[in-house]
């Protein structure tokens, strides 16, 4: 029988892995994919993004960063369930990037170095899942090295993150004795990912014997602690973002793995609903809804293309479909959607709520549009963040201003940069949240456009977006301050500062306006 709406959909798993730098991201990822059956060897994630020729620093900037980017989704099938993979930049200067991707998630694994702990990007990004209520589950990666004491780490996890834990699975063994994990519900051992089915211990003295002697006893004592003294797992806790539950292991050894899966089968939510602003959008609504969380150049060097990654949000996308993309308001015919897997890409013939799609374009997408199946609502929540540093483009040759003009546009409207437009005409400010991102726009420019640039301080150092409940005091602002206003790629308005100190001082002259330094897309 034909699976209905309602079915695919309740089978779609889609999620992020946050972490610290080193904490073992990539190695996790790729394992997923392993265990998960999208890739036969091991390594091949890295094997493909090492063939792909580089063109330009930027690139390599972005290699170095591992699979990211290169593969921003990965989809795989596995017992009965889809499971999309969002993957992230693990650099902290490309924090926008990650922050819009999380926005297109329903879950995330969190990944804790055994030995290090919360780590500060760590707990930078589980703050945006907790703004979210994005549901975690932790994966404490690296017990086959010298590691911290499980309890040590639960309650580190419950102090710095004010969440509750409940530990899973239990590490059987630490560093050079680790040899798996205990299911501590099911009573079940499951020693390496090689071996599929776990194989039932109801006794802890059972278990105690993949163990050397020495350490039997004192496993016993720590299981029966752990079975009393620890939290259960509790689903609805769980959803609402309140509880995690843990897993240990060694993703370079191939421990936890299978368990982790198997939870995100189990725990992790369906997609979940939407808001937009007329109203919420249920994902097993019959009509096809999507919102553009990231723009991507030059996936493949061979094709000039951008593609937008979208979120479905609703019901089926299929190929050849008409939508309507609502900041226009105008009909795009999405003709080549693509799904990606870990080493190829594949047109898509259809996608279901939770599936991220990327849709080939030439600049008629930006980050935060809605695409819908005619409905006029925009989904509200992919968030821009101001600018850390503000710099002035230098040109080496005075007469491609126009050019350089439209190549920052374009630059602007795949998220690279952010672009601001002076009101008193003088020449346009970039806007990044790291110094990288800098990098990165000055190789582009040069390799893309032929437009060999510096950037030189601006007089600004801090930016923010404005708005009033009265249109009559905005007007005020802007006129009286007109050599400190700009306005960004939506036309939106924002007000430049030369340093916090003077920021502060002017918000509290103008009351009325209301200075933000994080704007929704809309
Ligand atoms: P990422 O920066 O979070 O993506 O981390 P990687 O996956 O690149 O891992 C960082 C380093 O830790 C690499 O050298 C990995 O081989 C190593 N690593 C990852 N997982 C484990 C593990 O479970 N045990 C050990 N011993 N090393 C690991």
């Amino acid at each position: 029988m034909a699976e209905t709406l309602a079915e695919a959909v309740s089978r779609r798993r889609t999620f992020a892995i946050i972490a610290h730098p080193d904490a073992g991201k990539t190695t996790l990822t790729e394992k997923l994919l392993l265990f998960g059956g999208a890739i036969q060897l091991a390594g091949e994630v890295k094997a493909k993004k090492d063939r792909i020729q580089t063109r330009s620093d930027w690139m390599k900037i972005e290699r170095e960063r591992g699979i990211s980017v290169v593969t921003s989704v990965m989809t795989f099938e596995y017992d009965g369930n889809v499971f999309n993979i969002l993957d992230t930049p693990g650099h902290e200067d490309f924090a926008d990037d990650t922050y819009r991707t999380l926005t297109a998630v329903d879950a995330a694994v969190m990944v804790i170095d055994a030995a290090k702990g919360i780590e500060p990007r760590t707990l930078k990004l589980f703050e945006v899942c907790r703004l979210r209520d994005i549901p975690i589950i932790t994966f404490v990666n690296k017990m086959d090295r010298e590691s911290r004491d499980p309890f040590e780490i639960l309650d580190e996890v419950e102090e710095k993150l004010a969440l509750d834990t409940a530990p899973v699975t239990w590490p059987v063994g630490r560093s050079k004795t680790f040899c798996g994990s205990y299911h501590l519900a099911d009573r079940t051992f499951r020693g390496s990912d090689t071996q599929v089915q776990p194989t039932r211990m109801d006794d802890a003295a059972e278990v105690a014997k993949h163990l050397p002697e020495n350490e039997r006893n004192a496993f016993i004592e720590e299981m029966e602690l752990a079975r009393e003294a620890c939290r259960p797992f509790d689903r609805e806790a769980f959803l609402e973002g309140h509880l995690t539950p843990v897993f240990f292991g060694s993703a370079l050894r191939n421990f936890g793995v299978r368990d982790l899966i198997n939870a995100l089968g189990a725990f992790a939510p369906p997609p979940r609903d939407q808001v937009a602003d007329t109203r919420k959008v249920h994902a097993a609504e019959d009509r096809m809804t999507a919102f553009v969380f990231k723009i991507q150049a030059n996936m493949d060097p061979n094709h000039r293309d951008r593609i937008a990654f979208a979120r479905v949000c609703s019901g089926m996308l299929e190929r050849g479909m008409k939508v309507r993309l609502a900041r226009t308001g105008k009909t795009i015919g999405l003709s080549a959607p693509q799904f990606f897997f870990a080493s190829q890409r594949q047109l898509a013939d259809t996608a279901y709520a939770g599936d991220v799609v990327g849709i080939p374009n030439h600049g008629t997408l930006r980050i935060g549009d809605t695409l819908t199946e005619g409905e006029a609502l925009v989904f509200e929540g992919v968030p821009n963040f101001a600018p850390e540093i503000l710099r002035r483009v230098r040109l080496e040759d005075a007469m491609k201003a126009k050019k350089l003009k439209e190549a920052l546009q374009q630059m602007a409207e795949e998220g690279v940069v952010q672009l601001f437009s002076p009101e008193d005409g003088s020449p346009a400010i970039v806007g990044v949240v790291g110094a990288l991102q800098l990098d990165v726009l000055k190789e582009r420019l040069s390799a893309e456009y032929g437009l060999p640039v510096s950037f030189e301080m601006s007089r600004f150092s801090v930016c923010r977006w404005i708005s009033s409940d009265s249109a009559a005091e905005l007007d005020k602002f802007v006129t009286q301050r007109r050599g400190d206003i700009a306005r960004d790629l939506d036309g939106d308005p924002v007000f430049l500062a030369q340093d916090a100190f003077s920021l502060r001082y002017e918000a509290e002259r103008y009351p009325a306006i209301k200075m933000v330094a994080i704007k929704e897309y809309h």
